[in-house]
């Protein structure tokens, strides 16, 4: 490829993503303002998710891209001019091969039943829980909260997504479309906003509503009701393995778990190290592998939450106006 169009492929995908970041900040902000779910006295600890979002729009989603997705595409001969791959959808079925807009809903379906699955285990497994539960220690789920996340968890899903679009012979330019259309849906999802898609939609398109009862905090009275709507774009993937979840009212987000709950007084250093230290006492011990919801003990291992009184768990949440929150004030000062 020569080195101009590789510029002006980089110089577009900075000005997509300048795009988005206007778009979460003029556009789903005010409707945060305007119309929010839950009211908050102050938004002190959503500040650390703008920074998750741009270090991971500027930064880590185009170094994954061409560290990963554009060495396995050479690997694997996928590429504009030829859609091949290993279980090419275009060689599997050439007639989409002329009906481009179906060829991508396709890929798009594709992709996103792939993230489906990745979310089950993020969810299943406890190391990868481990991980994934960073996303979920945000009591302030805002439109900024999607990018909230581990960069090894990043990295295990980026390696595991492209090489899925390498397989079925995504091109790298629809690719990117697909990551970053989803992107901006996922931070809509995320907003904190009393927004419904309709009755009929909602089922078509994952709405703010249908992600926010995924984020809410274990219920005691019903401990397996959070276990819902893990689909980032379609909820079909819910309604067809029994995990959707409508018509519930939203409770608070978050998680019981203290030691999870305490990402929420780390920076975004610390909590990238103290995620670690959950990581690696799960990986190492026999409990990480065995699927089930686990929350962790002092030693940051994982432990069933059978074992845990969560009433107790529940009583024990300490508000975040009474937590010392020298990591996140840093944040503060922006106004986010
Ligand atoms: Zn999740
Ligand atoms: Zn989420």
């Amino acid at each position: 490829m020569p080195d101009s169009s590789l510029m002006h492929e980089i110089a577009e995908y900075f000005l997509l993503t300048v795009v988005q970041v206007a778009v979460i900040a003029l556009v789903f902000r005010p409707m945060e303002r305007m119309w929010p779910v839950e009211h908050w006295p102050d938004r002190r600890v959503t500040a650390i998710d703008r920074s998750y979002t741009l270090i991971k729009l500027f930064g880590v989603l185009p170094l994954f891209t061409y560290l990963i997705l554009a060495p396995l595409g050479n690997l694997f001969g996928g590429g504009n001019d030829d859609p091949t791959g290993i279980v090419s959808v275009q060689g599997l079925v050439p007639w989409l091969g002329h009906h481009p807009v179906l060829l991508f809903l396709v890929y798009y379906a594709i992709q996103d039943f792939t993230y489906y699955l990745i979310h089950r285990l993020q969810h299943a497994i406890p190391w990868w829980w481990a991980l994934h539960s960073l996303h979920h220690s945000q009591r302030q789920v805002s439109c900024w909260t999607n990018d909230r996340d581990h960069y090894l968890d990043d990295l295990l899903e980026a390696l595991i997504v492209a090489g899925v679009a390498v397989a079925i012979g995504v091109p790298p330019v629809e690719y990117a479309l697909l990551v970053l259309s989803g992107e901006l849906l996922q931070n809509l999802s995320h907003a904190n906003v009393r927004l419904r898609f309709g009755p009929v939609l909602d089922k078509l398109v994952v709405d703010p509503r249908f992600h926010r009862l995924h984020h809410m905090r274990v219920d005691p009275e019903r401990p397996t009701l959070h276990a819902c709507n893990y689909a980032l774009v379609f909820p079909l993937w819910d309604i067809l393995f029994g995990t959707a979840l409508y018509g519930e009212k939203v409770r608070p987000t978050g998680v019981g778990d203290p030691m999870v709950d305490a990402d929420n007084r780390r920076g975004i250093v610390a909590q990238q190290l103290y995620v670690l230290k959950r990581f690696r006492a799960a990986v190492l011990s026999r409990a990480g592998w065995r699927p089930g919801d686990v929350a962790f003990n002092a030693r940051y291992e994982p432990v069933s939450v059978r074992d845990f009184d969560l009433h107790a768990l529940e009583e024990s949440q300490v508000p975040l106006a009474a937590q010392g929150l020298k990591s996140t004030e840093r944040h503060n000062g922006a106004g986010s």
